[in-house]
């Protein structure tokens, strides 16, 4: 007798088939550290632009897990450059190390490795390995709520509905089906439920973004605070990061008191939890010790931060300007 559940799935695989975005290079591997990584890419940055700027290149840098491994983490972070959320390329970098290149194949023991999450560590099963095991990102969370009508998003509760629908035996077409469901026709703005393959057996599809029911997002607060550009010879001073965010990463002086010397400029970039705000200032001296310095050249091969690459161009631009008016 056919199943309910086989129905679903099979209505779900027809427009997975004719819809889905099977050319995805992560799809057409079961290289587990391939597929490692653009799960971890993918987990703060559009599919768009970890396909169209940072996939491919760093394959290219760092072929396996092994090569990461083997590799320091400055040349990790210099890959990851420009990504954003660096502790996603430290993660990896100890990954490698911890599991010296080779990926374990349980989502227990990948569960335990830095970085990696439940619903990771399920990807990389169900994709790698064909694993029976569903996968739980924004998309098939916000599927999941709409589809059995959940106002609230609990974690437990989605784990229980995620495997209550997980298809055992096609658990790879399952999971993707899944993802591009939530992303191309359950969005979380306008679905077009008219469009859906769920459509008849959906409890939300009436008034669909009411599931999960928003919770209103605090205001990001403005942190505003001063950079110091310190050149000496001709060559920048610059610090190696050991807060944690950025750790690792090279950038310029920042403090929360306002230098003596030249105003350069205003630079403004924003964080998941707050917006910066930098007074970027060119100091006669420099109070605070400073790990290094560096021509422009020596610096265009160092993991530099978006922030600090902005704090470059405004010198370099207020440079141009001196070198423009002085020659006028
Ligand atoms: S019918 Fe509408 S609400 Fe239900 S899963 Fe499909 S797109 Fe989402």
């Amino acid at each position: 007798m056919v199943s309910f559940l086989s129905v679903v799935h099979d209505r779900l695989y027809a427009w997975y088939q004719a819809n889905g975005r099977h050319d995805l290079p992560w799809r057409q591997t079961d290289d587990a550290y391939r597929i490692y990584l653009s799960e971890i890419m993918l987990q703060q940055t559009q599919v768009k632009t970890v396909l169209e700027r940072f996939y491919f290149p760093f394959l290219k840098r760092f072929e396996t897990l092994q090569s990461v491994a083997e590799a320091p983490l400055d040349d990790v972070l210099k890959a990851w450059e420009g990504l954003g959320y660096y502790t996603r390329a430290k993660n990896l970098h100890h990954t490698a190390l911890t599991c010296q290149g080779v990926l374990p194949k349980t989502p227990e023991e990948l569960g335990g490795l830095k970085g990696i999450g439940k619903s990771t560590a399920h990807a990389i099963c169900a994709f790698a390995y064909r694993q029976a095991l569903p996968i739980l990102d924004a998309n098939v969370k916000r599927v999941l709520c709409r589809y059995f009508a959940l106002h609230v998003k609990n974690e437990n509760v989605l784990w229980q509905k995620a495997w209550e629908l997980l298809d055992t035996k096609r658990p790879f077409e399952y999971n993707q089906a899944m993802m591009d469901l939530g992303s191309m026709v359950c969005t979380s703005k306008n679905p077009t439920c008219n469009a859906c393959p769920m459509k008849l057996t959906c409890q939300g599809k009436t008034n669909p973004e009411s599931y999960p029911q928003s919770v209103k997002k605090p205001k990001i607060p403005i942190k505003k605070r001063f950079a110091s550009v310190v050149i000496q010879e001709g060559k920048l001073g610059l610090i190696q990061r050991k807060e944690r965010l950025l750790h690792g990463l090279w950038g310029f002086v920042q403090t929360d008191k306002k230098p003596e010397g030249r105003f350069l400029g205003i630079v403004r970039h924003t964080y998941s939890h707050f917006k910066l705000e930098l007074e970027v200032f060119q100091p006669r001296y420099c109070g605070k010790a400073l790990d290094g310095w560096f021509d422009e050249e020596a610096i265009a091969s160092l993991a530099l931060s978006t922030v600090d690459k902005k704090i470059l161009r405004c010198w370099r631009s207020m440079m141009m300007k001196s070198i423009i008016s002085n020659t006028d």
